[in-house]
């Protein structure tokens, strides 16, 4: 038997791992050159506990259930998962009565430990917090990631367990024939297949009109956000929520997993053909700093490193589109807007089950779950950096300033697949930090080509297509 899934963001790459552990033939579709490129690679990174979610959704389902996954996924992928528990604060007592509603929905939701706290002990846990708080909602479960991580290293242990990926391989057409998914069009060619799966985030609509169901349309709601220096890094120790609206979670403050701030995201309905549209805008920042600072007034513009924006794939009815279609044979995991990176390790389980159980798919005898990461040098005991420096002396040559990238680990970045700036920068975190790659763009550059044996003017960022060096102004 032969599944196809479409996309190689979140859902697809925990999807594609779910779906190894059976006997079939998987392959995973994804167009860009690399994994976790759409969606997956802007967003607040939280793993949420499910208090904001309408009780009896798939939303609310799938994110509960995906939380208390989650631990157990990092663990095994060997991806950064910290619990850090959330905040909503309430700083009026009109906000102080949203707080009991929340809790409510929470425990419908069966969101585990949700508490009210007072004002004092909110800013005595979280000092830089807006003194006027007066209570907030505890939740204990939030946690934060780092989502791209989770779908490279997810791919990553799919392929160790037989996975076939096909990247920079976009799928333009779906054969169906007497209701039943046939046949998977590529760019490259025609794959016979006995099922497909839909996880093609923001272009989940496009996909599921080849297969002939044109009711989904999937709306962008734009995101913007600042993200700040490791230096602001003590602001804040959990996700820091105001009181939500009904169209979004609002502007909030968090730590990042490498220990920088982020704010965000605004939350902006663009036309649905506008799903390229990743540019930030003065408004939204302007937005997205007066929101942080109401709820921190001491957040600091002037250690602001990026600014950038994601699009959330909206969905009618504002609910994940998952399951089993009218065409036999083809499944969705689509409209998977916030929360769904938490809710991603649950909805690829339970998709797997099912489609396993239609297509009578027995279990593989044996499946190794367990994928280890690069050696990160920034996080080991100077004696772990030295022993890895004997073993390999390009693990004492940095590259990376801001974020103690060395040349070991761009090198086994590149030998897990990475071909671009952005491979590099999403496997490793060189670039990503204060300087944004200013000083070391041209290092990796030189790395990548030596490694690929190639010239760096055939390197770009997200493939050769747009490279970053033009040519030599030097023969
Ligand atoms: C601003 C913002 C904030 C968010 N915050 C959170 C949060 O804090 N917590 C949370 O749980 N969730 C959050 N989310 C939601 C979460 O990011 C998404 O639910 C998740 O990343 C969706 O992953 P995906 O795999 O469905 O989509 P994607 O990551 O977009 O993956 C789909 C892939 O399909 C590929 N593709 C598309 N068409 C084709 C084709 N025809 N052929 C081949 N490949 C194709 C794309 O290139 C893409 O790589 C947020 C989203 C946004 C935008």
């Amino acid at each position: 038997m032969r599944v196809a899934v479409i996309g190689a963001g979140v859902v697809g790459a925990l999807l594609a791992r779910e779906l190894c552990r059976y006997e079939a033939e998987v392959l995973l579709f994804e167009r860009e050159a690399d994994v976790g490129w759409g969606v997956t690679k802007a967003n607040s990174g939280i793993v949420h506990a499910g208090f904001h979610d309408r009780p009896g959704t798939a939303c609310a389902r799938f994110c509960v259930s995906g939380n208390a996954l989650f631990p157990e996924v990092c663990r095994e992928l060997d991806v950064p998962f910290r619990p850090t528990g959330a905040y909503v604060v309430a700083l009026s007592f009109r906000e102080r009565a949203v707080l009991d509603e929340l809790r409510a929905q929470g425990e419908e939701n069966r969101v585990p430990g949700l508490a009210i706290v007072a004002g004092d002990e909110v800013l005595s846990r979280e000092p830089n917090v807006n003194p006027e708080v007066a209570a907030a909602l505890w939740a204990p479960t939030v946690g934060i990631t780092e989502p791209w991580a989770l779908a490279i290293a997810a791919v990553e242990n799919a392929c160790a367990n037989g996975l076939e990926l096909h990247l920079a391989e976009e799928i333009v057409g779906i054969e169906v024939a007497r209701g039943r998914v046939r046949t998977a069009v590529t760019s490259r060619g025609r794959y016979p297949v006995d099922a497909v799966v839909n996880a093609a985030g923001l272009f989940a609509d496009q996909v599921a009109a080849m297969a002939g169901l044109a009711e989904l349309r999937l709306v962008p709601r734009r995101g913007e956000y600042v993200l700040l220096d490791k230096a602001a890094g003590g602001l804040v120790r959990s996700v820091l929520f105001p009181v939500p609206s009904p169209r979004s979670k609002g502007i909030l403050v968090l730590p990042t997993v490498d220990g920088g701030v982020l704010l965000g995201p605004t939350a902006e309905d663009l036309p649905s053909a506008a799903k390229g549209a990743m540019e930030t805008t003065a408004g939204g920042i302007a937005a997205v700093l007066a929101g942080a600072r109401r709820l921190v007034p001491r957040v600091d513009p002037a250690l602001a490193i990026k600014a950038f924006a994601g699009l959330r794939p909206e969905p009618p009815g504002s609910d994940f589109v998952v399951g089993e279609t009218p065409v036999r044979g083809f499944y969705q995991a689509a409209g998977m807007r916030s929360p769904g990176l938490t809710a991603a390790p649950a909805v690829a389980r339970w998709l797997a089950v099912e489609i396993a159980a239609d297509l009578a798919l027995p279990p593989k005898g044996s499946v190794n779950p367990i994928r280890r990461g690069i050696p990160r040098t920034a996080d080991l005991a100077p004696e772990e950096w030295e022993a890895l420096i004997a073993r390999d002396p390009r693990y004492g040559r940095v590259v990376c300033q801001c974020n103690h990238v060395t040349e070991g680990e761009i090198v086994e970045a590149i030998r897990r697949g990475a071909r671009t700036l952005d491979g590099i920068k999403f496997r490793t975190r060189a670039g990503f930090g204060r300087c944004q790659g200013a000083f070391c763009t041209d290092r990796i550059l030189q790395v990548l080509a030596r490694e690929l044996g190639t010239r760096p003017e055939e390197i770009g960022a997200r493939g050769p297509s747009a490279p970053l060096v033009v040519g030599r102004v030097r023969p």
